[in-house]
């Protein structure tokens, strides 16, 4: 059984609360029960597992720390210790508890993945400084990985229209092809009509903002999180849209057409009107079997982008 306890009642003890969440696995009803109060007084939101079974269930919630006892039936804590870090990427911090003091046995739970050990009977202050020390790694660890996610996103952005770039299109068009079965994947390759006209009429800046305008609008139409939305250079857009029907792709390149021809840019005094020509082409089996499927499905999307513009713009063609 897991129980996630909390207990607020450290007063001075323990001063603020922490958000740590520390995973607490040990079979011996005594130790858990003591070491479970010594971490609530200390304010950490504690999971309590009794057994290694029990804490496997509770891998997938983020565990920041882990004291984790070697010796329990089943499954044993250095298991516990090595599925838990491939959960978390190694991130939640692993303290092993154990009643073992031959060298090798330590030497082998750290090679485990463990980055801490104590030894039985635990030191209650110690338990909770080494939890704290723990605690302070992870949220370390945590940070980084935030701002690794952040940089790799913004990596992966334009920076004027705030949508994916051309290399993360070219990435991922390439992933999804190569993943992807005939008639799975649609491909929308779109084109600002007489764009040019504008940059010469109000100026590259009201351009500009028209381009970020009808990004933001693009990216409002496609499911989030599923499609990918992307500048594919100067004033074409792409999205790649996995899982979709020919009919649904036809009809988010007709919605998109709609709103964009709908749309009145701001800019100054003045109210700019664009419209946009859309080229849908599905990854069918003739595209899979060519020998670079993506680049070809591109192409066979250009292809219908060309006709759209040559029916006379602000047009779809599928
Ligand atoms: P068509 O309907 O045939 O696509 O006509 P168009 O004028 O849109 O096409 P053309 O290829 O002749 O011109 C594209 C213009 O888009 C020229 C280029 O300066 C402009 N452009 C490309 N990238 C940007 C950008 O980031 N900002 C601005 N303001 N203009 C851009
Ligand atoms: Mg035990
Ligand atoms: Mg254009
Ligand atoms: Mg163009």
């Amino acid at each position: 059984m897991v129980l996630l306890e909390r207990q607020n009642t450290c007063g001075q003890e323990c001063g603020e609360l922490d958000e740590t969440r520390v995973l607490l696995a040990e079979d011996d009803p005594a130790s858990r029960r003591i070491m479970t109060h010594l971490l609530k007084r200390s304010g950490f939101r504690v999971i309590v597992a009794e057994n290694g079974e029990a804490a496997l269930g509770v891998l997938g919630s983020s565990v920041d720390v882990a004291v984790i006892d070697w010796m329990m039936p089943g499954v044993d804590g250095v298991e516990v210790c090595r599925r838990l870090k491939a959960a978390t990427d190694g991130r939640a911090y692993v303290i092993m508890v154990t009643s073992r003091t031959e060298k090798s046995d330590i030497v082998h739970a750290l090679n485990e993945g463990a980055d801490d050990y104590m030894t039985k009977p635990v030191d209650h202050d110690e338990l909770i400084a080494r939890v704290r020390a723990g605690a302070r790694v992870a949220a370390r660890e945590r940070e980084m990985a935030d701002t690794c996610d952040e940089l790799r996103d913004e990596a992966n952005r334009d920076a004027l229209t705030g949508l994916h770039n051309r290399r993360y299109f070219d990435d991922v068009l390439r992933e999804r092809v190569t993943g992807a079965n005939a008639g799975a994947l649609a491909l929308l390759m779109m084109d600002l009509d007489h764009f040019k006209h504008i940059n010469d009429r109000y100026g590259h800046q009201a351009g500009d903002e028209v381009l970020r305008t009808v990004g933001k609008l693009i990216d409002a139409e496609v499911r989030r999180g599923v499609d990918v939305a992307a500048r594919y250079g100067g004033e074409e857009l792409a999205v790649i849209a996995p899982d979709t029907s020919v009919f649904c792709a036809r009809e988010l390149a007709e919605r998109i057409r709609r709103r964009v021809a709908e749309l009145r840019v701001c800019v100054g005094e003045t109210l700019i009107s664009v419209t946009i020509s859309v080229g849908v082409a599905m990854l069918d089996a003739k595209i899979l079997g060519e020998p670079d499927p993506a680049a070809a499905l591109v192409e066979a999307a250009d292809t219908r982008l060309y006709q759209a513009k040559q029916a006379g713009r602000n047009r779809i063609a599928a």
